[in-house]
């Protein structure tokens, strides 16, 4: 059966701030130690089901987040309700690229809702970049929320899908 809503979410940020293993935790439920290198752009969905009883499928759009791939986004970007864009709270320069990315989103997808989330949170004893110090940026690119989570312990993972969701639909 088809569903009743469909989001397409892009997933954006830099190489290796853990894209595609948060598309893997969300999908599947587990952590891949080593996924394998995005080359390009994959695609991914899940269907979940509300507590109005109405389906909802969700495709993510994960994005290589290598420079080299970049020119793809203009295109598959078109037609998105959302943007996650992630930087890893263990390395500030991730954090840095935000303004780049932000334009080319405003450029392309126009005003969709981008949720700034901070990964690898169970690596907090290497933390380079404050919560505080991201809520800033978030607030100054006038982005919809901020949170931390992480892909390998599933800490918050589940909650910020939902967020999404829950935004999306009130929206539509
Ligand atoms: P991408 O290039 O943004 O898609 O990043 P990947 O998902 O390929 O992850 C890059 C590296 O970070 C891999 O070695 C992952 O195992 C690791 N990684 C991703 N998420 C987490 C996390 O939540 N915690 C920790 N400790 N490592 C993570
Ligand atoms: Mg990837």
């Amino acid at each position: 059966m088809s569903p009743d809503f469909t989001f397409k979410l892009l997933m954006l940020g830099d190489a290796s701030v853990g894209k595609t293993s948060l598309t893997h935790r969300y999908i599947t439920g587990v952590f891949v130690d080593s996924p394998r290198l995005t080359i390009g752009v994959d695609f991914f969905s899940k269907k979940i089901r509300l507590d109005n009883n109405k389906s909802v499928k969700i495709q993510i759009w994960d994005f290589g987040g290598e420079e080299r791939f970049r020119f793809l986004l203009p295109t598959y970007s078109k037609g998105s309700n959302a943007a996650f864009f992630l930087y890893d709270i263990t390395s500030h320069k991730t954090l840095e690229s935000l303004s780049v990315w932000i334009q080319i989103i405003r450029k392309n997808a126009g005003n969709i809702p981008i949720f700034l989330i901070g990964s690898k949170k169970d690596l907090v004893d290497h933390r380079q970049i404050s919560f505080e110090e991201a809520s800033q940026k978030a607030d100054e690119f006038l982005l919809t929320n901020h949170t931390e989570l992480s892909a390998k312990t599933g800490e918050n993972v589940e909650e910020s899908f939902q967020g999404l969701t829950e935004l999306l639909m009130k929206k539509s």
